[in-house]
């Protein structure tokens, strides 16, 4: 859930219970003055009634019994005050004449507790109204004579109550959706300045625009200052990034720089060492030196020379091509058409240093397919695997084939070299990285494969690695292609 959704949730939750709580608080608070002030005035009413009530004690042979005289109630009458005398036995001797054929509400409770001298209000139905009953017992020495019952009707009250439950019930609805709506809008607002934060901050993450910082002309509140921590913090990231770029770009520069010096002298030391081998050679056809015991020696060590130079070159033209790979060298791409290429890489293939047999398998895949690109790249690829084939495999064959699937063609190398450990093969793309198995069997740069890696990149394509340790690998190369369609 958003923060803004939350922040009105728990607005509108704290409104809720606050108007509730007012609103119940008003409604009883209401409720008891309006009742208070019904029974004070029934209270006041039925009391002045006792004070006029006269009686006579008659005596009998029985015993004394009292002869009471109630008030005559129509003088305390009035249009909102009903009176009624009821005996201690329960009946009623007299009452107002508003009452006219109905009568106040009693029951033998209400006998029991005036009996027990307890005044007290009850409410209820007479005929259609709703009234309030004061009973108050009547006493002469000790003895209930006879209960005063003041009534007034509370319908109004009741009513008004009523209203004004429904009226707070409502405005409270009212003002609940008002507000939430409101807080809703009033988030939004809020929150504003940092959706723009997350905008900016996804349009970093998602480009290389560092120059890029967070509009804000608000003041200078806790959005105001996270907005200011951000963009200085971009600053710091961006004098960061350049400053690494810069080094980055003079550590490419010295790599291909050194590379470009290293090899012309390597090419000297390789053209006098096969110079000084020649000579050699021809020295001791003529039969000069033979006698010398130093001269096998010497000519190991030359070849040694020679071996070094040759390797030593391979490795500075790898540098310099990834060199130029980092420094985002273009390529010029034209179509390619595939099935030339890859026979003409067969072809020379034959020539290459190896153990294994070299076998083209069927290639009727490639026929009429395209792959746009670097002509003299797409050869440098199938050699560095084919290259690898022959290099890892003392003995078997090394095969190539091709295969088409949708708009894809693969090239598939297959050895039956030395194989690697599966945990190699993540890293066999990585720069100088060369697996347990081969280091020690084989001489190698172990960047071949980075540039395999950099030339498919370049190209769209992919590789996949099936591989046995001492059984073989192979390698698939997959490159997107057009197909011309062929005619028959
Ligand atoms: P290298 O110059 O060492 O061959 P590469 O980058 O071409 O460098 O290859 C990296 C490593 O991958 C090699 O050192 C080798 O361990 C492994 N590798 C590549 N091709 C094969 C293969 N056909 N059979 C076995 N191992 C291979």
């Amino acid at each position: 859930m958003s923060i803004r959704l939350r922040l009105t949730l728990w607005y509108s939750i704290i409104l809720a219970v606050m108007m509730s709580t007012f609103s119940v608080a008003l409604y009883f608070l209401l409720s008891f003055n309006l009742y208070s002030t019904a029974e004070e005035e029934l209270k006041t009413q039925s009391n002045e009634i006792v004070k006029e009530i006269r009686y006579a004690e008659v005596e009998t042979g029985k015993g004394t019994y009292y002869n009471i005289i109630p008030p005559r109630f129509n003088l305390f009458q009035s249009s909102n005050l009903y009176l009624q005398w009821i005996s201690a036995d329960g009946e009623v001797k007299q009452k107002s004449s508003n009452l006219v054929s109905y009568s106040l509400f009693w029951d033998q409770n209400t006998i029991n507790k005036s009996k027990a001298n307890i005044d007290y209000y009850e409410k209820g139905k007479v005929a259609d109204a709703t009234m309030l009953v004061y009973n108050n017992p009547f006493f002469i020495n000790d003895t209930l004579v006879g209960i005063v019952q003041v009534g007034t009707r509370v319908d109004t009250i009741d009513s008004s109550l009523n209203s004004l439950k429904l009226s707070l019930l409502f405005i409270g609805l009212a003002m609940m959706i008002i507000a939430t709506t409101f807080g809703l809008f009033l988030a939004r607002k809020v929150l504003q300045p940092i959706d723009r934060v997350i905008d900016a901050a996804n349009q970093i993450e998602r480009g290389t625009d560092l120059d890029k910082r967070i509009e804000y002309y608000g003041p200078k509140d806790e959005i105001g200052q996270l907005t200011e921590t951000f963009n200085n913090l971009l600053s710091r990231i961006q004098v960061m990034y350049n400053d690494m770029e810069e080094a980055y770009r003079k550590q490419r520069r010295f790599v291909s720089d050194a590379s470009h010096e290293l090899r012309t002298p390597l090419t000297t030391i390789r053209g006098n060492v096969d110079l000084l081998e020649k000579v050699w050679n021809q020295s001791s056809a003529l039969g000069e030196y033979t006698s010398s015991p130093n001269r096998q020696l010497s000519l190991e060590a030359m070849r040694d020379i020679s071996d070094e130079a040759q390797r030593m070159s391979r490795l500075v033209n790898d540098l310099l091509v990834l060199a130029r790979a980092d420094a985002g060298h273009e390529l010029y791409k034209e179509a390619v058409e595939m099935s030339s290429l890859v026979e003409e890489v067969i072809r020379r293939a034959h020539f290459l240093p190896r153990h294994a047999e070299w076998v083209a398998g069927n290639l009727s895949a490639l026929q009429g397919a395209y792959v746009m690109g670097s002509k003299d790249l797409l050869q440098q690829l199938l050699f560095i695997f084919i290259e690898n084939g022959f290099k890892y495999t003392p003995d078997g064959y090394v095969k190539l084939d091709a295969v088409r699937t949708g708009r894809q063609i693969g090239l598939c190398i297959e050895d039956t070299g030395i194989g690697m450990d599966k945990e190699e093969v993540p890293h066999i793309f990585e720069r100088f990285y060369r697996a347990d198995e081969s280091r020690g069997i084989t001489l190698g740069t172990g960047l071949g494969l980075s540039i395999a890696k950099w030339i498919l990149d370049q190209h769209g394509g992919s590789v996949e690695v099936r591989t046995t340790t001492g059984k073989g690998t192979t390698f698939m190369i997959w490159l997107p292609a057009s197909f011309q369609v062929e005619v028959e």
